[in-house]
């Protein structure tokens, strides 16, 4: 079971402006708002689409990217996160060999690059070993590019696997889920009846 051309066209649009009208993505790719409309119910029913979200691109409000590269023995990427107080300013923490990480941060004025430094250089344990910007393009997160030529596999809600012929559905909650074989839709609904035991008797 695969993504029509229909729906992955709907995606590719979408990707590349969330905040189109049903109306005007009929319009784009020349079908009907109605079908449209019942073609977004789907994929959101799915879990395809997750919401429509305003992308804010960084660059636009002057953040810039830094890079911070530290070493820090026997601190834990959690720790490190600490440092920074659940501060969104720190995107990334990437764990290199032996005792270095790797931080990304996002700053925008120069007095939040000192306090950075600050926080990182009283913490005992970590040494700042090397700070770098860049104001390259990947400092606006990507996403991933769709073609509407190159099929995409709808995948079964138990085992993950792609979806070959059409799928046994399953109706719960207002979402609907989609599986390969009757077994797994099975399994599945095993499970799911155990996780509501399990809830509703606490
Ligand atoms: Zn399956």
């Amino acid at each position: 079971m695969k993504l029509d051309k229909t729906e992955m066209k709907i995606l590719i649009e979408l990707q590349k402006d969330g905040r189109l009208s049903r109306r005007m993505l009929a319009d784009r790719i020349d079908v009907s708002t109605p079908t449209v409309s019942s073609k977004i119910e789907k994929l959101e029913n799915m879990g395809i689409i997750e919401g429509f979200r305003v992308e804010i691109d960084h660059r636009k409000l002057g953040f810039q990217k830094y890079f911070f590269k530290i070493e820090s023995e026997g601190k834990t990427e959690e720790e490190i996160r600490e440092v920074f107080a659940g501060s969104e300013r720190l995107r990334q923490i990437e764990k290199l060999e032996g005792s270095g990480f790797l931080l990304t941060l996002f700053i925008n004025d120069f007095s939040q690059l000192d306090k950075a430094t600050e926080y990182l250089e009283k913490e005992d344990g970590i040494k700042i070993k090397e700070v770098w910007r860049t104001q390259d393009e990947e400092s606006k997160i990507p996403n991933i590019p769709l073609d509407e030529n190159v099929p995409l596999d709808i995948t079964c809600y138990y085992c993950n696997k792609p979806i070959k012929g059409e799928p046994e559905k399953w109706k719960k909650d207002g979402k609907e889920h989609y599986f390969c074989c009757s077994s797994c839709a099975d399994l599945y609904e095993e499970k799911y009846e155990k996780i509501k035991e399990k809830w509703s008797g606490e």
